[in-house]
């Protein structure tokens, strides 16, 4: 297998790069901002020239959106792309949503926000909503929430930019990571739970607790028919809110997954590594996982030597740091409910608070 080029210059290609040396696999980042090419997992950039990144024969996304010209638009759109249909369908939560209706998957309710006037007959149907932004939002930007009292929501200025959902009184969200090659062959992670605060992911517990084999399986049905039907390659996954014994899809990433994160030191095949099996047609197999496992996000937190002496691996991505910013993570394996709370408790300067009582909520369910 020739080298792959990652189209973004940031963590999750870094981490696929690592993944892929154990392979002796060679995977080359490209930033499309700064037109560079970041050879493997340094940032040294280099220019690219067409030459150079005609050399890749097969590419792969860490994100989903791109300058609108460049050779970041063209090769994210190229054949050699794998994952060229999931993104003329994904950045746009509009066509997103649209094809999730056509599969006759779950969502929350929602509709388009085309003219002034949408959102108030929105409320008044369905009460407390969501209005996002149909492009360019992650992390909890580009989204607002909105109820009767009303909302900072720029509704003038997103006409025809945005959707809007039916705000979800869900029990949990959880999400599922999988993959397929392009033979069609799939395999999946177990569901995980997730804790967002002002919609960015703190923290992750895999496996999910009380979870049985019907909504494991709703969770890969409702994956596996999105990859195929986007002829897709390489690991995706699936955003859910729990809503009673069901799952409503909040969103999908057509790539690997903050809330896969976990597996690099909680399973037997990373996401990474997957990710890298399934682009260089090698043998995908059943990520076999420890019984108790998490992720915590760093966030807008600077560097800490102490973290090295504390349960758990780090994983820093060299950034800068900026508030709200994800600059790294630590995943914790656990052989018990009782010391995956003992790891955790190593790590509550970087926790929202409650975060360690939730978990802890979850987890009894467990016991
Ligand atoms: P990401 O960084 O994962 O791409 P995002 O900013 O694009 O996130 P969403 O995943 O759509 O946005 O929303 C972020 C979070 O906001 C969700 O994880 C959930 O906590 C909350 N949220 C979003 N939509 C709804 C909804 N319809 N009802 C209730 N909560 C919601
Ligand atoms: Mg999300």
């Amino acid at each position: 297998m020739g080298p792959i080029l990652v189209l973004g210059g940031g963590q999750l290609g870094l981490m696929m790069a690592e993944a892929a040396a154990r392979y002796g696999i060679a995977v080359d980042r490209y930033d499309p901002e700064g037109d560079r090419l970041l050879p493997g997992t340094s940032d040294l950039g280099v220019p690219a020239t067409t030459d150079t990144l005609a050399r890749y024969a097969r590419i792969t996304v860490e994100r989903e959106a791109f300058p609108d010209t460049g050779p970041g638009r063209e090769l994210a759109e190229s054949e050699r792309c794998v994952a060229r249909g999931a993104l003329a369908v994904i950045p746009d939560r509009f066509t997103q949503k649209s094809m999730l209706d056509d599969l006759g998957i779950a969502t929350a309710p929602w509709r388009p926000l085309d003219q002034q006037g949408d959102l108030g007959n929105a409320l008044s149907d369905w009460g407390p909503v969501v209005v996002k932004a149909r492009s360019g939002g992650y992390d909890g930007r580009g989204m607002w929430f909105a109820d009767e009292d009303g909302a900072d929501v720029p509704e003038a200025a997103i006409a025809g930019k945005a959707i809007i959902e039916k705000k979800i009184p869900f029990s949990r969200e959880l999400s599922v990571v999988g993959a397929r090659n392009p033979a069609g062959e799939m395999v999946f992670y177990p569901l995980v739970r997730n804790w967002h605060v002002n919609g960015i992911l703190c923290l992750t517990l895999a496996p999910a607790a009380a979870v049985d084999a019907a909504l494991q399986a709703e969770a890969e049905t409702a994956l596996g028919q999105i990859m195929t039907r986007l002829d897709y390659a390489g690991v995706m996954a699936v955003e859910f809110f729990q809503h009673g014994e069901h799952l409503l899809v909040n969103e999908i990433a057509p790539r690997v997954h903050n809330s896969g994160h976990w597996s690099q030191e909680g399973a037997d095949i990373s996401q990474f590594e997957l990710h890298v099996r399934a682009l260089a047609d090698l043998p995908l197999a059943t990520p076999q996982c420890g019984p108790f496992n998490a992720m915590v996000n760093l966030i807008g937190v600077d560097f800490r030597d102490d973290w090295l002496s504390r349960a758990g691996t780090v994983h820093w991505y060299g950034k800068s740091v900026r508030p709200g910013r994800k600059v790294g993570h630590v995943n914790l394996v656990a052989g018990s409910a009782e010391d995956l709370h003992a790891q955790l408790s190593d790590w509550l300067d970087v926790m929202p608070d409650g975060a360690l009582a939730q978990l802890d909520d979850e987890l009894n369910s467990r016991r």
